[in-house]
């Protein structure tokens, strides 16, 4: 595995590569569903590559970036063990050097669920990863179905601006017991980690009364039954893939999505409907 920290630097190590190039972005701290995102890449790509950046203009005020958990020695094994060849990690000033000023706005797929919650999270998401792809000039990005409301801008981004790279969607790396994989999880209590699952357990409710036919209000409430007291629910939900809109009932290409706080720890999960 080749490592850089500079453009001119990865960009010259990438000039040599066979193609198709896939590139996974992360922000480190990986566990499983990173290392299942490179697989998937390995087995479409003649290269990998993959970055490693905990984004600052991803996190608003009060959120963890300056906590959010790093481990550069454990990734950068990890990320050699699963079989990438091209690690770039660009410090921050290297991403966002002094007059930086432009940003990328995606419109109102950015401004609910995720995005109500976090206002300038995915300015923040959109333009290090349209930076990212600048860089890197992959053939195929790879994104997790666990972000779905991510996939979904970055692909409205990617077409919007013919950025050039197809967007593949990789599915959710989950704990036995049906806890979505996150760095996030590591805040997690013993109690608040007992109790996490059941953001995944009421998704599957919700999903299993719509298919039923149930209304989807009536089957909001009966889902939001199977959440742990310890859970603070943000949302529960079904919306089109692609636009992230709510629909009335279940059909292909939706999410079923949700997000709940165990303590101080927020998490998100979804079911994809093909
Ligand atoms: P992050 O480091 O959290 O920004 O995530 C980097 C990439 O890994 C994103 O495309 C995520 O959607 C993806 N990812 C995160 N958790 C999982 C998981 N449990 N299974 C599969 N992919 C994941």
């Amino acid at each position: 595995m080749r490592a850089a920290t500079g453009i001119a630097e990865v960009r010259a190590i990438l000039a040599g590569v066979d193609r198709p190039l896939g590139f996974v972005p992360t922000m480190g701290a990986l566990h499983a569903g990173h290392v299942f995102l490179v697989s998937a890449a390995r087995a479409q790509c003649a290269t990998i590559a993959a970055s490693v950046y905990v984004n600052p203009l991803q996190f608003g005020p009060g959120e963890d970036f300056e906590r959010y958990p790093r481990d550069d020695e454990g990734d950068r094994a990890r990320l050699k063990e699963a079989g990438v060849d091209v690690l770039f990690t660009p410090e921050t000033q290297t991403m966002r050097p002094a007059g930086f000023s432009t940003f990328v706005d995606v419109g109102k797929i950015a401004t609910t669920y995720e995005g109500a919650s976090r206002p300038a999270h995915f300015r923040g998401v959109a333009t290090v990863v349209a930076k990212l792809l600048g860089i890197m000039q992959p053939d195929a990005l790879y994104l997790g179905q666990k972000d779905a409301q991510q996939t979904a801008v970055v692909r409205k981004m990617v077409r919007d601006l013919d950025l050039g790279p197809q967007v593949r969607i990789v599915p959710t790396v989950r704990e036995p017991d049906g806890l979505a994989l996150s760095s996030r999880n590591a805040y997690l209590s013993s109690e608040e980690r007992a109790a996490a699952p059941t953001l995944h357990a009421a998704l599957e409710r919700l999903r299993d009364l719509l298919q039923r036919g149930v209304p989807k209000e009536t089957a909001i409430v009966q889902a939001r039954r199977v959440l742990s007291e310890r859970a603070q629910l943000e949302y529960l939900d079904v919306v089109d893939a692609d636009d992230f809109e709510p629909l009335d009932r279940l059909r292909g290409n939706a999410f079923v999505i949700g997000a709940a706080r165990f303590g101080k720890t927020r998490l998100l999960d979804n079911l994809w409907i093909h």
